[in-house]
């Protein structure tokens, strides 16, 4: 069996004269054995961006393809990926995917309020779909995307990347064996001082809301996997200090506990106006965990009542998309899932924790 580098290292041996088009055609022959999961791209923006140089030390992932609305930007990621033509499209070209061989999954980082769209749209093209968090700007959208996905008969992943995280995923094994105890308290904490005014993350119909959206949702998904449980009521509370940079619907700070059925409280922060912010506490009768940085691009540092963790640091890109590979070709199971399903419940907690803001009133959850 070859590996990727040595195939690499076959096909630079083999091909001085050959065209960038030619080697892509040698990748996608190779592609076919179904070891390699073959990837289009949708939105090449920061982080699509980010996505594909990760993608480029992946053994089993490989960007094929790529969607935007952009003709230079089509034409600069070509250049620099080596993607045949025939593997690029336009939002209006896009459905013809579906008579692409060379593409196995459409990977979705728009902003957010497309995701809905585009995810049932690149279902319908009859392939498997990777969209980025939060999957949709609620649980209705959610639901239908799940729903699309199931009636074509692709699976629905979202880029969960912390949910393979190696100290994140210690953490989860320390827990599972029960070296903490029964858990008491989580506290997660995550935010930052969000810039230009213009964007679309401060544009409530394209971001769906304001911080709790965007990097808010990494301490709500985080007080569910580092608890080990499924929230059953939540509480929040808005503070705005900027009406005019964050307007109606688009929160600035929110605070939101969740409670669990054993009695478990979890306490977090959801910010775009305070920087160093990126901790993770977990407490439990017999021993605790700390993240901090927890759930930024990384290295994750973190220490529990036994010690630093010292797992090495692998790029969340690299590691989230060969695991992803594994998942759509091989059928693995993920420690801490990525499916539809999982983030559906993020979203019905969103909904919940804006709910809880507007009335004052705890929400209760039921999940699923
Ligand atoms: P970005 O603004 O850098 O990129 C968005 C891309 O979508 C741009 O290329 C833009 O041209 C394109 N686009 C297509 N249609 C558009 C439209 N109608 N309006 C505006 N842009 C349009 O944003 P980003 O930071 O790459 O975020 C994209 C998605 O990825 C978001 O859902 C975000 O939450 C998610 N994200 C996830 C992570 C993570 O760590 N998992 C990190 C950053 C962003």
């Amino acid at each position: 069996m070859h590996t990727r580098r040595n195939f690499l290292q076959q096909v630079a041996a083999a091909t001085i004269a050959i065209p960038l088009s030619s080697l892509s055609s040698l990748a996608a022959v190779r592609a076919r054995d179904g070891k390699v999961l073959r990837v289009a791209l949708m939105g090449l923006g920061g982080y699509a961006s980010r996505v594909a140089e990760a993608m480029q030390s992946c053994t089993k992932a490989k960007l094929t393809g790529i969607v935007s609305g952009t003709p230079s930007k089509i034409k600069d990621w070509q250049n620099k990926y080596g993607i045949p033509e025939k593997n690029c499209y336009s939002y209006d070209t896009f459905d013809q995917i579906k008579n692409n061989p060379d593409i196995d999954v459409v990977y979705v980082t728009t902003p957010n309020a497309l995701h809905h769209n585009n995810v049932i749209r690149a279902a319908a093209a009859g392939k498997h779909v990777i969209c980025e968090k939060p999957m949709a700007l609620n649980a209705k959208e959610g639901r239908e995307m799940i729903a699309a996905c199931r009636k074509a008969g692709v699976q629905l992943l979202v880029g969960y990347r912390m949910h393979f995280e190696p100290k994140t995923l210690e953490v989860v094994r320390m827990r599972n064996s029960g070296e903490f105890g029964k858990i008491l308290f989580f506290q997660g904490q995550c935010g930052f001082r969000i810039g230009d005014p213009t964007q679309w993350r401060l544009n409530k119909a394209l971001a769906g809301g304001g911080s709790l959206m965007d990097i808010g949702i990494y301490a709500l998904n985080g007080a569910r996997y580092m608890v080990g449980a499924e929230p059953v009521w939540v509480t929040a509370q808005e503070t705005k200090t900027d009406p005019v940079k964050f307007k109606e619907g688009v929160d600035e700070t929110i605070q939101f506990q969740l409670g669990f059925p054993d009695g478990t409280v979890a306490s977090c922060l959801s910010t775009y106006n305070m920087n160093n912010l990126d901790r993770f506490f977990l407490n439990g009768e017999k021993g605790f965990a700390e993240l901090q940085p927890s759930t930024g691009y990384g290295p994750i540092r973190g220490r529990t009542h036994k010690g630093e963790l010292t797992q090495p640091h692998k790029t969340h890109q690299t590691v989230q998309m060969d695991e992803m590979a594994g998942i759509l070709l091989e059928g693995r199971q993920p420690v801490v899932p990525v499916n539809g399903e999982e983030a559906l419940k993020d979203l019905q907690i969103i909904d919940a924790i804006y709910q809880a803001v507007k009335t004052g009133r705890r929400v209760d959850l039921h999940l699923g």
